[in-house]
């Protein structure tokens, strides 16, 4: 295991890079990023938006697949502010709004006038899988994920919207899979996040295909049929979450410290994933698995950003990336009906003794990978 020289990312994450110099992927990214030509991808962008505004006579034109966070506003405000396009927000409801949340939701939706359609999973088969995500795969919300990708791409085939808008490119700007700079949001198929476990894995005498339809991605001859074009805007515009959140605030969005509705631990920033409340227990998952959460991705976002030294990020992410929050954990143990006693075992289960050890019966990063961590170079056994 080793840590990128310039940012706090560790090379546990999943498909993560670093090149000979000890530098991570998306650091080389976001290097990579400040030299394009932003006025020549908006003109591309223009002229994406004139093939299809109209296509669908007085039909939507696109669909944006959203959550009602800061960058749904952002995604909005383009399309159908700047281009002039008629859109239709699809999303997937959440099992646990925070108040927060629901204001910013119904706030996008009358802010900038737009229809949507969401798409609230049946909670029976949501409480069984997730159990056996967690169980079984460590990953914990795999079919809520899933569903999050595959919905808007089926929704999109079945309405025969071909132009389906994404915000950011999260493999090209965070590490993922696939790296290449591309418009085209094709490749989320296959993205990490909801990795395709085969469907056989999840169905039994009580689940079948009936019951996780909302979560299979259309085939590629009913995609190749509808001309679907999944597409990212990150490839268009400089993407930055915090500066999404500061225009989304200018439309009546509220962070969690606006509201003064939580404080959530194991966090940097109380603006992003805000609108939800056990979900999050599934990003946690990664630190006793990979050694890293939240604290460490935006951190080290925030570093490539300049908002932040690279010793104030260590600081942070040996402090507070380790913590589960509690308000987070009890509606997830309450959804998916677990006590804490027999959650704590299959975390156990999963946690990487390599990377992480138990103090006063807390999962922590193990002295030699923090040592790591503050030099930014290799684990030393
Ligand atoms: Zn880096």
């Amino acid at each position: 295991m080793r840590y990128c020289r310039k940012c706090v990312m560790p090379d546990t994450r999943p498909h993560m890079k670093f090149d000979e110099d000890g530098i991570c992927y998306p650091c080389r990214a976001a290097e990579k990023i400040k030299q394009t030509d932003w006025d020549k991808r908006w003109e591309e962008l223009e002229e994406l938006a004139d093939r299809y505004r109209g296509c669908n006579g007085d039909y939507y034109d696109c669909i944006i697949a959203a959550s009602g966070g800061k960058d749904s506003y952002y995604q909005t405000y383009i399309m159908k502010e700047k281009l002039d396009m008629n859109p239709l927000m699809v999303s997937v409801d959440n099992f646990t709004w925070t108040e927060t949340g629901r204001h910013n939701w119904n706030n996008l939706l009358a802010e900038f006038g737009v229809d949507a359609h969401i798409m609230t999973l049946n909670p029976q088969v949501c409480k069984a899988l997730f159990r056996k995500a967690l169980e079984e795969l460590g990953s914990p919300t795999w079919y809520f994920d899933r569903t999050i990708y595959a919905y808007p791409y089926q929704i999109a085939v079945k309405l025969n919207i071909p132009l389906l808008i994404y915000g950011e490119d999260t493999n090209f700007l965070y590490g993922g899979p696939h790296t290449e700079e591309s418009p085209s949001a094709m490749k989320q198929i296959t993205n990490d996040v909801a990795k395709p476990v085969p469907w056989d894995f999840w169905l039994d005498d009580k689940i079948s295909m009936k019951h996780v339809n909302p979560a299979a991605f259309p085939t590629m001859e009913q995609m190749k049929k509808a001309k679907l074009n999944p597409t990212f805007l990150s490839y268009y515009l400089p993407w930055n979450g915090y500066k999404n959140m500061e225009f989304a605030r200018s439309r009546g969005f509220k962070t969690l410290d606006d509201t003064g509705e939580w404080k959530r631990d194991g966090f940097l920033e109380q603006y992003d994933q805000i609108d939800t409340v056990g979900y999050l227990t599934h990003t946690w998952f990664k630190f006793p698995k990979y050694g890293h959460q939240r604290v460490t991705e935006v951190a080290s976002l925030w570093i490539r950003e300049n908002r932040m030294t690279r010793e104030e990020a260590v600081e942070k992410v040996i402090n507070e990336d380790y913590k589960l929050d509690k308000r987070m954990l009890n509606d997830f143990l309450e959804f998916t009906g677990y006590n804490e006693r027999d959650f704590w075992k299959v975390v156990d289960k999963f946690a990487n003794k390599s990377i992480v050890e138990k103090l006063d019966g807390i999962w922590r990063l193990k002295k030699n990978v923090e040592t790591a961590l503050i030099n930014g170079q290799d684990v030393k056994k």
